[in-house]
């Protein structure tokens, strides 16, 4: 472990997420030594507050990871609090001159980290001010975290870009998809390129098709104002979904670099088939959760949750066919399914083989015997699971369907490193790898542009599903129609 000079500064420092996951992030990475004697971080937010009390605070966001009150409070020394309206030129003259007077007290050498936590409205303001007032080193490298979500559609996505570029550079620029830090979507190259067995089965010569849900079982709880504007297309499609369709597409990179790894991914994003409103009418349903039931408890629909207007058009479900027209996949449709207020809490990845040629274990030699199937589960449950047929043990050659599993522990998936604190130790590091650059943002747009701009002109097509359901019959219909179903039906 090699300790990291750097002074991180986060916008949005009292926010819900910077006490949720970037402190305790930090923290981990303290303990492990990556951040050690010469680091410092500034917070700033519109809140009064003085160094003691954002230090109790920091304090308080780690109190279940520290070892001693001792290194509780040495790691909270590091902390400075500057209260500061991001719309306040003056503002970023005291920052700079706290940061440069920090930089010089721990012997940073210049590297910085600015880590937007806060709402993307002020992200061209902030950049352009850092850039303006001088907060930006000349000695050592300067990086820039920064959340989603990245745009509204590809032209806002477009302006943002440009904003964020005339200060920094592309390879300066990190652009947060907290699914890329998750272990499991990590191990989709592994699993791949380090299996012959999976690679050279991965193609549309063996592959069926495949699927790919992220169900949550909640609502949109707190959320409403936010969500309500956004929808599912925008919120999840756009950015994890995709993102997890281009690491099961791509071709292998030559090397696993950042450089190699996110070029593949651009290429694979860019082969993926823009529809005409006629195909997005065919190969995408939206749908909107209605009254139901979870567990015995009565839930009620999406119009009457809080902050969401009464006749809402708001989908917060979506099941769609994607296409992507290369060699490889030719003829393999990618289904793809989101939504909240379903059955289950869960991502998982289907890959569903090709059956045999002929069933030879049947009087019927055309009847389908169940396909081999791929499962990768990303969470909550960590793991793979092979589903196979066998010979059931006994007289005759009854055949039997079982799963070969390996699913993480519940110790290895509390000791695996949380989400953000991976990609916190890559940006530390420099590896663009798990951060989505640009070029793939803007053909993920793209692509959700057509599906957003007919659904906003055909009023007509959203339809409903019940709470503590996977979704509306049409999601069922979607596969149905190309002699398929979803695999995971809980
Ligand atoms: P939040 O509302 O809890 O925090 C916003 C922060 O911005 C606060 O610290 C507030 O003081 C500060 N702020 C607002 N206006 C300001 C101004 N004019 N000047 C200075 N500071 C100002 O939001 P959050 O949940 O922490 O989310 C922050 C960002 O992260 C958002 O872009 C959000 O979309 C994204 N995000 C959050 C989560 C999460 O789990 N909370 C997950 C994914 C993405």
């Amino acid at each position: 472990t090699t300790e990291q000079n750097v002074l991180f500064t986060i916008f949005g420092g009292t926010g819900d997420l910077a006490k949720r996951k970037l402190y305790p992030s930090l923290y981990r990475l303290y303990k492990k030594g990556f951040l050690k004697e010469h680091f410092a971080v500034i917070g700033t937010a519109r809140r009064e507050w003085t160094n003691d009390y954002y230090r109790e605070i920091i304090k308080e966001t780690i109190s279940d990871l520290v070892i001693s009150e001792e290194t509780a409070t040495e790691f909270a020394s590091h902390f400075y609090y500057q209260s500061h309206n991001v719309n306040d030129a003056e503002h970023y003259v005291n920052l700079k001159k706290l940061a440069e007077e920090l930089d010089d007290s721990y012997q940073i050498n210049g590297n910085r980290l600015f880590y937007l936590a806060m709402s993307p409205n002020f992200f061209g303001t902030i950049t352009q001010q850092l850039n303006q007032q001088g907060l930006v080193s000349t000695n050592g490298f300067n990086r820039l975290i920064i959340e989603k979500p990245f745009g509204h559609d590809y032209e806002s996505a477009s302006i943002l870009n440009e904003q964020l570029r005339e200060v920094f550079d592309e390879n300066q620029i990190f652009r947060i998809d907290h699914y890329l830090g998750k272990e499991m979507v990590q191990n989709i190259s592994t699993v791949r390129f380090a299996n012959n067995m999976i690679e050279s089965m991965w193609n549309n010569r063996y592959i069926d098709n495949i699927q790919i849900t992220l169900s949550e079982s909640l609502g949109v709880e707190e959320r409403g104002g936010y969500y309500d504007k956004s929808g599912a297309l925008r919120d999840m499609v756009q950015n994890h979904i995709l993102q997890i369709v281009s690491l099961l597409a791509m071709e292998p990179p030559a090397k696993l670099t950042d450089i190699d790894i996110r070029n593949e991914k651009i290429k694979a994003l860019r082969a993926v088939r823009l529809f005409n409103p006629e195909e997005v009418k065919e190969n995408f349903v939206r749908a909107q959760y209605d009254v139901g039931t979870n567990n015995d408890s009565l839930l009620n629909k999406y119009q009457n949750e809080l902050n969401v207007a009464e006749d809402s058009q708001t989908e917060t479900f979506v099941a769609g066919k994607v296409l992507i027209d290369t060699f490889r996949w030719k003829g393999v449709p990618f289904y793809i399914r989101t939504g909240k207020r379903m059955a289950e809490k869960g991502t998982q990845i289907n890959v569903v083989f090709k059956n045999v040629p002929l069933n030879l274990f049947s009087e019927d030699v055309e009847e389908e015997l169940p396909p081999n199937v791929l499962t990768i589960f990303i969470q909550p449950t960590e793991g793979f699971s092979l589903q196979l047929n066998t010979k059931k043990a006994g007289i005759g050659l009854e055949t039997e369907t079982f799963d070969l599993k390996h699913i993480h522990s519940a110790e290895t998936v509390a000791n695996s490193p949380e989400a953000y604190e991976k990609l916190l130790f890559d940006c530390l590091n420099g590896d663009a790898t798990n951060f989505t650059h640009w070029d793939e943002v803007a053909s993920s747009w793209k692509f959700v542009d057509v599906i957003r701009n007919e659904w906003d002109q055909n009023k007509t097509d959203l339809t409903s599903y019940p709470s503590g359901s996977m979704g509306p019959t049409e999601s069922d219909d979607l596969l149905a129609k190309d002699g398929f179903s979803w695999y995971w039906n809980p």
